[in-house]
């Protein structure tokens, strides 16, 4: 197979998806003793969806419940055990190794923890220089090049001070800077955000998540960004999926699924932010109704059901709901309340 390009033809069965996710399963074998299999956790369970070039969609749902194993799999550190990944029309289970490092300089990833993302011992300028190299780019002049171009466009100048430093010696958001400067590099089509302000001060959360959407924007970039904060979607995404035990139980356009919520896990999460004039606004509370279920042994029907105040009786315990009811346009959701 030839290596994907975003300027290919869209995935089979959309006119304009850069990102095709269909009936995708990540499934993981639990070994305790040797070989001997103590479970499966079924950590991405039948997931669907499809994004746009251009098209900003925010992953929520609690800490355990796939977001990240998804994340993971798209950008193919963990093998799909079913369904299928199309990107730019081809379809990535499939791909060897080099066409996955050229879909992979596709796809730029800013993770969790930007001080785990960047090796202590390098000074910046090789941290940022390695993916140019493993991408062949041989001239030393257009490195610096792109790789001055990238530190200015996150904010961090005069480059050649911030590309003579270590880790260390920047500020957490300095580094989340870099993280992103390095994502940018190879000039990716989409970025997958995991969680990109929750190990960062207060402080500095809004602007990292300002400067990704100015250039999700400016450069017209797929992004997926994944987080458990509901309350930090509404004005950086276009679109939002709810995760639950590993399935996505609605999605929507941000503010249909902000204002009129469909499934009763989202309404519990939007009740988890509280009163935005209070004085711990910002701080999202647990998630009433217990713990998020176990993703080896998950709950059988609708795995919302043993928390859900709305549950039927003889009904959702036994049958899980589809994923795509439609009660309003571009709403999908998976609860029986909406059938
Ligand atoms: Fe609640 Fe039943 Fe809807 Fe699940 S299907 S969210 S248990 S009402």
């Amino acid at each position: 197979m030839s290596a994907p390009a975003a300027t290919a033809a869209s995935a089979p069965g959309s006119d304009s998806a850069l990102l095709e996710v269909d009936g995708l399963y990540t499934h993981f074998e639990l070994r305790q003793w040797g070989f001997l299999r103590t479970g499966t956790v079924r950590a991405v369970d039948g997931v669907s969806f499809t994004l746009d070039a251009g098209e900003a969609t925010a992953v929520v749902g609690e800490s355990g419940c796939g977001k990240s194993s998804l994340a993971r799999t798209l950008l193919g550190l963990h093998r799909p055990t079913a369904g299928s990944l199309h990107f730019a029309g081809s379809e990535l289970s499939s791909l060897g190794r080099a066409d996955l490092k050229a879909y992979r300089a596709q796809v730029g990833y800013v993770q969790q923890d930007p001080y785990g993302a960047l090796p202590p011992f390098m000074e910046v300028r090789r941290i940022l220089a390695e993916p140019l190299i493993v991408h062949g780019i041989r001239r030393r002049a257009e490195r610096w090049q792109r790789i001055q171009a990238a530190l200015e466009e996150v904010g961090l100048a005069p480059a050649t001070e911030i590309a003579g430093k270590f880790p260390h010696q920047l500020s957490g958001g300095q580094q989340q800077r870099v993280v992103i400067a390095r994502a940018l590099l190879l000039r990716p089509a989409m970025l997958i955000a995991d969680e990109p302000v929750s190990m960062l001060d207060a402080s500095v959360r809004v602007e990292i998540l300002t400067l990704l959407h100015r250039v999700q924007q400016e450069h017209r970039l797929a992004l997926l960004y994944i987080t458990h904060d509901l309350s930090t979607v509404r004005h950086y995404v276009d679109r939002a999926m709810v995760m639950y035990g590993g399935r996505v139980v609605e999605q929507a356009p941000v503010d249909a699924l902000l204002r009129h919520p469909q499934h009763p896990y989202t309404e519990a999460l939007l009740s988890a932010l509280g009163d935005p004039d209070a004085a711990n606004a910002g701080r999202p509370r647990p998630v009433p109704g217990g713990e998020a279920p176990s993703l080896i042994h998950p709950p059988s029907g609708c795995r919302y059901h043993p928390r859900c105040p709305h549950a039927m009786a003889g009904r959702c315990e036994l049958e899980p709901p589809p994923p795509d009811f439609r009660p309003r346009p571009e709403h999908r959701v998976a609860c029986w309340l909406r059938e």
